[in-house]
């Protein structure tokens, strides 16, 4: 049995009150749907849901009659995953945000087939590694090669770090809000279920909820 559109309006309008207390500007909500079946993503947009978040090129393709769908009815697609430059073809008509990109031939490979696509930067300030992400100091290349390549840059986007102390976790995100503002980028992409809270008071701008929302995945 899928989760009903009903359950799943509750849920993200529990973790909606939650960010809210939290914190007083608004905070995007970008619904986690990897793994999920399509009727999970149909119903996560007929839930409310403005942005779902994918993280599996060959999975997107697998559904993407939901995803055409979706789309048509105003919700954002984005993908959240590492990837693999030969996959992003299998991204184009799909995808409406890519917030994993850090490297050079990624960016290449981006404008060329998803020409004008909105990006986001990942960016690893740990140095775990297992992790996508670009160091900061590869930070500005990045933002220049993806503007005279026409792709557009929204902000930045970062993983927590996986098993760091509150407080390791709270400067990893620190550190990405300044460099978000030092680069003059809106969007401040970080927080999952796990850290949602270090995440809203550190002041993310968009968080990707999965689990908190959908359950544990398959
Ligand atoms: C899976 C995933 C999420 C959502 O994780 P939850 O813990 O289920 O909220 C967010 N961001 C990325 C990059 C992910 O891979």
């Amino acid at each position: 049995m899928e989760l009903s559109v009903a359950t799943i309006r509750d849920r993200i309008s529990n973790i909606s009150q939650q960010i809210e207390s939290w914190s007083r500007s608004s905070v995007d909500l970008v619904v986690v749907t990897k793994t999920h079946s399509s009727e999970v993503v149909r119903n996560v947009a007929a839930a409310g849901a403005r942005v779902i978040g994918e993280n599996y090129a060959q999975e997107v393709r697998e559904k993407a009659a939901a995803i055409d769908d979706i789309r048509s009815s105003g919700v954002d697609v984005q993908f959240i995953g590492q990837l693999q430059t030969n996959k992003v073809r299998l991204l184009a008509g799909l995808v409406d945000c890519i917030a994993s990109v850090d490297r050079a031939s990624l960016v290449d490979e981006i404008a060329k087939r998803m020409p004008n696509t909105r990006l986001h930067l990942q960016v690893n300030t740990t140095g775990e590694a297992n992790k996508g992400g670009c160091l900061p100091e590869a930070l500005p290349q990045l933002i220049e090669r993806s503007i005279e390549r026409g792709l557009v840059v929204e902000g930045l986007m970062t993983v927590g770090p996986t098993s760091a102390d509150e407080q390791t976790t709270r400067e990893a995100f620190r550190q990405v809000k300044e460099l978000a503002s030092t680069f003059g980028l809106a969007v401040r992409n970080y927080g999952m279920s796990g850290d949602l809270r270090i995440a809203v008071e550190e002041g993310s701008t968009m968080v990707r909820i999965g689990s908190a929302i959908l359950g544990a995945r398959n």
